[in-house]
Order: C-alpha cells, then sequence, then structure tokens
C-alpha cells in the first residue's frame, strides 16, 4: 500500500529497501516486470545482459529529501534484424530517459520556477527539501512546451513597455477565453502578421490605432474584422483636447481662477502604459525658479492670449486676478520678458533671492540681519549689494498696517493653472457626473475661449455615441467636426476617417480590449519579479502558463 503509494499506484514497481540518513531518504526500487521493449524494434525482449542502478531525485517526504535508486536491467534484443543488440529499461511513467529528477519532482519545481522565476525559485526550493539551482529552474520552466496551439476566434492586441517606454513588445489575448495567448519581442508588422499567418482563423481583432498593428492584421489576418479598441479611442480624444487646452491656456487658468481649498492636482489621465520618469532631480532653489519662470510663462501666455481674442486688459487682469499693470507690462514687453536680465543686481546674491524673499515675506526687512543670515548660507557677497536689494523692496513695498503680510511681489503671484492633463477629465467626464465645484470650473474653461465650448459638445457627442454604441451618428458626426476646423479635433476626425470600418467596427460590436489592461499589469508584475536578468523566451513563458 505505502509502495504503492510513494511509486506512482504503479504495481510494475517494487520498493526493496529504504535507508533514511540525517536529511535523506533513499529508496531502492525496482521493476517487477519479466520483459521489456526494444527502444528500437519494439520487440519484448527477455534475456538480461546486465545489472546497474542510476539515481533520480524525487519528491520530498516530510523533511526529507528522497532519492529514488532505480535498479536497471540491461536486455539483449534477440532480434536478429534489429541493429541494436543491448538496451536498459526504461521507466517512462516515473522518470524521463537520463533525466535526474522525477517526473513529478520536475513538475513542482517548474511550478515554482514559473510564479517566482529562478533565483527565488531555487530559494524556496531549497528550504522545502526540493534543491535545485537557479539555472535548472530556468530550464525547467523552457521546458513547457509552447501553449500557442489553440487558435482564438476573438484576439485582442496591444503594446508593452520592455523599459521605461523605450521598447515595446505585443501581448495577444484570447478575449473571449480571457487568457494571454502569446507575446511577442516586438510592436512590428513582420512580427504580427507572421504570427496570424501561423494562427488562421482568428474571425475579430480589437487593437489600438498603431499603424504597425493595422497593417499587421491586414497582412497576416486579411479575413478579420479589425476592431478599433475603444479605450484607445478616447485616450486618442483626450490627446487631441489637451492639445487643444495647451493651445488655449486662458482656459486653464480660468479653472483655475477661483480659489479652491484643495491642492492642484496633477494626476495624468489614468492610462495603463503611464510611467512617470524621473529624471536628475533638481535642486530646491533650482525647482523653484523653474516653478516661478513656468508660473510667469503661463500667465504671459493667457495674457496674449486673451489679448489675441480682444479681451479687454480690464477683463484679463480680473480674470487672472492681476494688476492691470501688469497685463500691461507684458503685453508692452512683446515677447516673454525673463527674470534675468536685471543686470543691476549682482549675480552672487541672485542664488539667495528665494531665501531672502521668503524672509522678507515673513517679516524681516532688517539689510544686517538678512546679510548676516546669508552669510551662514554661504553668501560670500559683500553686504551693500545686500543692503541695495533692501532698499529696491522697501521702494516697491512701502510700510503696511500689518508687517506680517506678504510683500506685494510675492501677493502678485496668481493662482496656478491646472494642466491641461487634468483639466482634459472635466471635458471627458459625463456633466452630471461631476461634482458642483468642478462643474464650476468647467463651465469657467467654457466661457474664457471661443473655440472650446463647440470642442467640449464634439467631444461630449463622440463619447455619448460611444458609450451607446449609436454608430447611424458617426459618419455625421465626422463631416461635421472636420468641416468646423478646429485643427486639434479635426485632425482626430481625419485619422478616425481613414480607419473608419475599425471604428464603425467599435461602435457597433461588444468587444475592447479593457481585459487587456489585466494582463498587461500582470506582465509588468511578472517582469520587475526577474529584474530584467532572464530573457524574453522566458518572460514569455511565464506569462502564457501563469
Ligand atoms: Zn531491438
Amino acid at each position: 500500500m505505502l509502495t504503492e503509494a510513494l511509486l506512482l499506484g504503479s504495481s510494475s514497481f517494487k520498493l526493496d529497501d529504504v535507508i533514511a540518513e540525517t536529511h535523506v531518504i533513499t529508496l531502492s526500487v525496482s521493476s517487477v516486470q519479466t520483459d521489456a521493449v526494444c527502444p528500437k524494434c519494439q520487440r519484448r525482449a527477455q534475456r538480461v545482459h546486465s545489472l546497474y542502478s542510476r539515481t533520480a531525485a524525487d519528491l520530498p517526504i516530510a523533511a526529507f529529501r528522497v532519492r529514488l535508486r532505480l535498479l536497471v536491467r540491461r536486455f539483449f534484443c534477440d532480434n536478429d534484424a534489429c541493429k541494436r543488440k543491448t538496451f536498459a529499461e526504461r521507466f517512462p511513467e516515473l522518470v524521463a530517459v537520463y533525466a535526474r529528477r522525477t517526473r513529478r519532482l520536475a513538475a513542482q519545481q517548474r511550478a515554482v520556477g514559473l510564479s517566482l522565476g529562478g533565483q527565488a525559485g531555487a530559494k524556496l526550493l531549497r528550504s522545502i527539501a526540493m534543491p535545485t539551482s537557479g539555472d535548472t529552474v530556468l530550464r525547467l520552466v523552457k521546458d513547457v512546451a509552447a501553449q500557442s496551439d489553440s487558435t482564438p476566434r476573438v484576439l485582442g492586441i496591444d503594446d508593452w513597455a520592455w523599459s521605461k517606454g523605450q521598447r515595446y513588445g505585443t501581448i495577444l489575448v484570447d478575449l473571449e477565453q480571457h487568457r494571454v495567448v502569446d507575446l511577442l519581442p516586438e510592436r512590428s508588422t513582420e512580427t504580427l502578421a507572421a504570427w496570424l499567418r501561423a494562427h488562421p482563423g482568428i474571425k475579430i481583432v480589437s487593437r489600438d490605432r498603431a499603424l504597425e498593428y493595422i497593417k499587421g492584421i491586414e497582412q497576416g489576418a486579411p479575413d478579420a474584422v479589425q476592431v478599433a479598441d475603444r479605450w484607445h479611442l478616447m485616450r486618442n480624444l483626450a490627446d487631441a483636447l489637451i492639445r487643444l487646452l495647451d493651445q488655449n491656456r486662458a482656459c486653464l487658468y480660468a479653472a483655475a481662477a477661483e480659489p479652491t481649498a484643495e491642492p492642484i492636482p496633477e494626476a495624468p489621465p489614468a492610462s495603463p502604459e503611464t510611467e512617470t520618469v524621473v529624471s536628475s532631480m533638481p535642486t530646491k532653489l533650482e525647482q523653484r525658479q523653474q516653478e516661478t519662470r513656468e508660473r510667469r510663462l503661463v500667465r504671459y501666455q493667457a495674457i496674449t492670449d486673451l489679448h489675441e481674442q480682444g479681451t479687454k486688459v480690464r477683463t484679463i487682469a480680473r480674470q487672472l486676478g492681476i494688476s492691470r499693470g501688469t497685463v500691461q507690462r507684458y503685453l508692452k514687453a512683446g515677447g516673454f520678458p525673463e527674470m534675468s536680465k536685471r543686470g543691476e543686481q549682482s549675480s552672487i546674491l541672485d542664488a539667495y533671492l528665494p531665501y531672502l524673499q521668503q524672509r522678507w515675506a515673513e517679516g524681516c526687512h532688517n539689510g544686517l540681519q538678512l546679510y548676516r543670515e546669508i552669510q551662514q548660507k554661504g553668501y560670500c557677497g559683500s553686504r551693500p549689494s545686500v543692503s541695495r536689494w533692501v532698499a529696491r523692496m522697501r521702494k516697491q513695498a512701502p510700510p503696511r498696517k500689518r508687517p506680517n503680510e506678504a510683500a506685494p511681489r510675492l501677493k502678485e503671484v496668481v493662482t496656478r493653472p491646472w494642466s491641461a492633463r487634468y483639466a482634459v477629465w472635466l471635458l471627458l467626464k459625463q456633466p452630471e457626473t461631476l461634482e458642483p465645484e468642478k462643474k464650476a470650473a468647467l463651465e469657467r474653461m467654457l466661457k474664457v475661449s471661443p473655440v472650446l465650448l463647440p470642442a467640449y459638445n464634439f467631444a461630449q457627442t463622440f463619447l455619448r455615441m460611444v458609450r451607446n454604441r449609436y454608430w447611424k451618428g458617426l459618419r455625421p458626426w465626422l463631416d461635421a467636426v472636420i468641416e468646423n476646423k478646429i485643427p486639434e479635433l479635426a485632425g482626430f476626425a481625419k485619422s478616425l476617417k481613414q480607419d473608419f470600418n475599425a471604428v464603425f467596427a467599435a461602435m457597433s460590436l461588444p468587444w475592447s480590449n479593457g481585459q487587456v489592461e489585466g494582463h498587461v499589469n500582470r506582465l509588468k508584475l511578472i517582469k520587475r519579479q526577474m529584474y530584467g536578468r532572464a530573457g524574453f523566451d522566458l518572460l514569455r513563458r511565464r506569462v502564457i502558463a501563469s
């Protein structure tokens, strides 16, 4: 009974001996068959030539490692026509020819490798009495036969980033079975076309609107219906609106015009591919200078935008919350006035200006005190330059009733405008789902720019058509948008027109790449676990198998 349990419930083996040592149990096993089949001619043979033993690692018992010692008989092949004179008997259900581990142990080690990868897998296997090297774990995983044998009927195609968006691969998902069918190492027409040709019978392919994929499907599966993925359609619309907002920055100013209690989020639209690239971090000072410059630049653009649209100086000042004098100064400048053009100031002092301004705003107007403070911070310029700066500040800021209040120079800094990436969500969301203050911001945006209102209406109509699969509206919508000539939206509409059949299918068929995102996230997780050390082949097998 125990023997059978240990030896696959097979009655073709017998247990001859059990030796327990400190960490290892050795099971001596031999065959009870009287004959064996010649691997060359398939004839049965009975004459034993010799005996030898081979060992194979097996599944553990309790905390003991297990070693099978198989007594192997070598037989004579008595078939005169056979070229094989002798052969060793085989135990195919227990252990593969030449293998050093039983099939069932290999299966366990492979399963661990599939979810943990080579090094981490080997570490776990050591602690559960199935020790092996990381390389062996990887080899076992690679031995899994490629599983892309069944051809899906409905295929979803998307790309995934190898590393921070520098190189892309392709993921193929069976949208009916909800599983990854295959992973391709690149995002190219040729690779995709070749894969599709090798898997005939696909009826529907959902994909983004990258030209590589469109052409790849045309070449590899010309009969398949192409569906433009709805998520990517929304994404493309959002991108067009972001460009539009960036061209009309007054809207972004208007959105932020009313002070809100909450900080302005910098959240980009929820794209699964969005990965923030943090380049070398600027110092605090650089950051502050950069922010100040950006704020001024944005304000400058808002002023010139509004001015070009014929808005009066007084209205601009009110909308942007700045003085009329400032508006006039910017307009007179004839270009964006850079801060550092004031040659009067010593360059050594420049680096300490943010600190001085901060102290000034806090109420410290004493030249000597300020001079000493920046000396502590490494200032090696003269005291008179500090005094000159203080004098200038005094002139600009006549004494006020409350000395603690911020100096006017700082007060002049207006509310930060919203980023286009953030503001675009006001345009995309269903208006009835907007919170009151967001709705108010949206209304302010729409009032400021004459092109935004029609663009907003077009966008909302498009989103409604997609949501409700109102395919009848597509062609009239495309024509109307192109005729309206808002460049960003017209460009979007033209690109849809070039891909008309697929966009039309997106509005009339239920298929979409929604679930692919989940598979891409799982892929990212596996990729991260592998620390980029294992190659594409292993990544592919792990993504398909897990
Ligand atoms: Zn033979």
